[in-house]
């Protein structure tokens, strides 16, 4: 049985982790960016934020002061006893992590602009489910920064635009976007669904690990063209200029309705934080995205 209390305290970890310490993958990716950028104020830039990566890890506190909108993506065995309780446990950590770790307080009302204090709201931490075989419960957290957030776009486009109007969506958006999302970035590019169902698909296309192609060729191929348009901007590390405006590229799909083209470019900052355990039926915890002593 997996109990409450063991989720609450797997889930104040994952948030301690994800915002203290970057995944492998990640620090791997920023480190060839720093090692290959060409540009001086580029590797200029690189270099404070490997740095201010090192520092937040050895002293454990938040690598950016906007430690984001909580979500957390929930994989529930259908065996798991308790499934109406995670998310009170998952609530909870929430507001433990904002005192323990600490987490910028950032859930406001939109209509009173109240700031609840503890990251908890309506919606607030937001909780994906996914409920798979088994009896174990496998916990992401990806806590979102405002300022990559703010340039997301969705382009409901004509289906007769096709992929070449994809691209131009996604290169389009990251002009736009500029130095606002803090580059070098991660794009999470999905088509198809409906407006909300391509927002989705893109978000959560941040959690794959990078440096991964994806394993359909075609769509491979599109990330890698991707990747290379977005990086030709010459936006460069904080829109200082340079070669690395993008990490990496991971794109998904739905299938569409035939009127419908949805494009949805979900943009995540170089603080890409995600952290994940599983949680087995006997209590055995696994880290999956960190290494936990
Ligand atoms: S975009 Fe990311 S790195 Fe920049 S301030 Fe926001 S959370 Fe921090």
């Amino acid at each position: 049985m997996v109990d409450e209390k063991a989720i609450e305290d797997v889930a104040v970890k994952l948030l301690k982790l994800a915002v203290t310490e970057l995944p492998q993958d990640l620090k791997e990716a920023l480190q060839r960016a720093y090692r290959e950028e060409e540009s001086e104020a580029g590797k200029t830039q690189l270099k404070a934020i490997l740095d201010n990566m090192e520092l937040a890890e050895k002293t454990r506190t938040p690598m950016c002061q906007d430690t984001g909108v909580i979500i957390f993506y929930v994989k529930a065995g259908a065996q798991v006893e308790n499934l109406d309780k995670i998310e009170d446990a998952l609530r909870k950590a929430t507001k433990r992590a904002t005192e323990e770790v600490p987490l910028r307080p950032n859930a406001i009302n939109p209509f009173t602009q109240k700031n609840s204090g503890d990251n908890t709201g309506r919606f607030f931490p937001f909780i994906n489910w996914e409920i798979t075989s088994g009896d174990s419960l496998e916990l992401t957290v990806l806590p979102k920064g405002g300022g990559s957030e703010n340039v997301c776009a969705l382009g409901m486009l004509r289906p007769g635009e096709g992929v070449k109007g994809l691209k131009r969506f996604v290169v389009d958006t990251v002009v736009k976007a500029g130095a606002k999302p803090c580059p070098p970035n991660i794009l999470g590019v999905a088509v198809g669904g409906g407006a909300d169902i391509a927002m989705k698909l893109a978000k959560k296309a941040l959690l794959k690990p990078l440096g991964q192609p994806n394993p359909d060729p075609e769509l491979a191929k599109l990330e890698r063209e991707l990747y290379e348009a977005a990086n030709m901007t010459g936006i460069g590390p904080m829109g200082l200029g340079g070669r690395f405006t993008v990490l990496d590229v991971k794109v998904a799909y739905a299938h569409r309705h035939p009127a419908s083209y949805p494009v949805a470019v979900a943009v995540q900052c170089w603080a890409a934080r995600r952290a994940s355990a599983r949680i087995n039926s006997d209590g055995k915890v696994e880290y999956l995205s960190h290494k936990v002593v």
